[in-house]
């Protein structure tokens, strides 16, 4: 279908901690992507293949994920990236990505990348508080993820941004002072990524000597909510929520404590959504209590405006004392929720955390 847009399949090739300089204390990516040693470029080059083979039309993308990629020696670099060209080249992919480090961003290493047809780069940045960064053991500042991502902008790449709430040393006001300022700075995209204790870490020895104190689920959720809530009023697209559910971190002797759950993501927007509703329902409400009233959503926000496991519905019960009429209807826009009371109607816009009253056409 022409104007359909397709979908983004993603093609990981994992360089499990290659490239990276120092070891974070959260980080053991043996563990997190379930992928050891250095691939070659047959191993890219069969990846490729093996993903896109005889699969329907779809925007492939490569991604070098896991390590430091701009920090490996520009060799090995270009022999990973050379399949990858190759594939861009002969209309098998359509994009290359990468992830990597704030340091290890300078003009000639995005020449190089340019060169081989990359145009994402997705930067780990974890926190803008520079005692954070400090006790994480990342080797990198504030001030050199600021200088970094203004010179991927200025090469023209996609500038991806990487969070991740609930490291040693993070309070909620070191909390708004990144999610400030990484609203400054726009990157396209972000990931937000609660801190899990992961087996093998520097972290997970801190906590099991009592040293630090990981997220609950419940916090971990909270904080991230808040962050995707600021980032989606600026405009900055958030692409995912918690790390990706895998073998390894669905094994509890991997994953010891803190904010992991392969729930998180839907976690965070039954909160964002249910903040809201009440939000407006407590204003809606304050002025007339009778009648009838009608909760209406797209049917593709469902789970996310009736909540995981309807939650939002029972503890609108609870606290309203009364029952809501909750209505699929595909005429109100994604991500919105239209309230209808017997004294008006609005239209919650979720992204923009904004309320206005939805008025007929011929009003507008
Ligand atoms: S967080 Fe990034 S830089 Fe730090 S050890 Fe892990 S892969 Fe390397």
């Amino acid at each position: 279908m022409e104007n359909e847009t397709l979908r983004t399949s993603i093609i990981p090739i994992f360089i499990p901690h290659i490239g990276c300089p120092y070891r974070c204390v959260f980080c053991n990516q043996w563990r997190i992507t379930g992928h050891a040693g250095i691939p070659d470029a047959s191993e890219v080059r069969h990846l490729i293949h093996t993903y896109t083979q005889g699969v329907g039309k779809r925007h492939w993308e490569a991604a070098f994920y896991g390590g430091s990629f701009t920090a490996i020696p520009a060799s090995l670099q270009e022999s990973l990236l050379e399949p990858a060209y190759e594939a861009l080249q002969a209309g098998r992919i359509d994009a290359i990505r990468c992830s990597t480090r704030p340091d290890c961003i300078t003009g000639p290493i995005l020449r190089r990348l340019q060169r081989y047809g990359m145009t994402t780069v997705e930067l780990g940045v974890q926190s803008m508080d520079d005692n954070v960064l400090e006790r994480a053991r990342r080797g990198h500042t504030a001030a050199q993820v600021i200088e970094a991502t203004a010179l991927l902008r200025q090469y023209g790449f996609t500038v991806g941004h990487q969070l991740m709430p609930g490291l040693p040393g993070e309070d909620w006001t070191s909390l708004s002072h990144t999610t400030d300022a990484i609203c400054r700075l726009k990157p396209d995209i972000t990931r937000i990524y609660p801190v899990a204790v992961i087996a093998g870490t520097e972290l997970a020895e801190s906590w099991q000597k009592g040293e630090y104190q990981a997220l609950t689920i419940h916090e971990g959720v909270r904080r991230a909510a808040y962050m995707k809530q600021c980032f989606l009023s600026h405009g900055i697209q958030v692409i995912r929520t918690g790390l990706q559910a895998t073998e390894n971190l669905d094994d509890p002797s991997q994953v010891l404590a803190g904010a992991y759950t392969p729930a998180m993501g839907e976690m965070v927007d039954t909160r964002r959504y249910q903040l809201q509703l009440f939000a407006a329902l407590d204003r809606i409400l304050s002025g007339c209590q009778s009648g009838d009233v009608v909760i209406s959503y797209h049917r593709r926000d469902t789970s996310r405006v009736r909540g995981i496991r309807n939650v939002t519905v029972h503890r609108s019960r609870l606290r309203y004392g009364r029952e809501f009429l909750w209505n699929e209807d595909d005429a109100v826009p994604m991500h919105h929720i239209r309230v209808t009371a017997r004294t008006g109607t609005w239209l919650i816009d979720t992204d923009r955390n904004q309320i206005f009253p939805d008025l007929p056409d011929a009003d507008r």
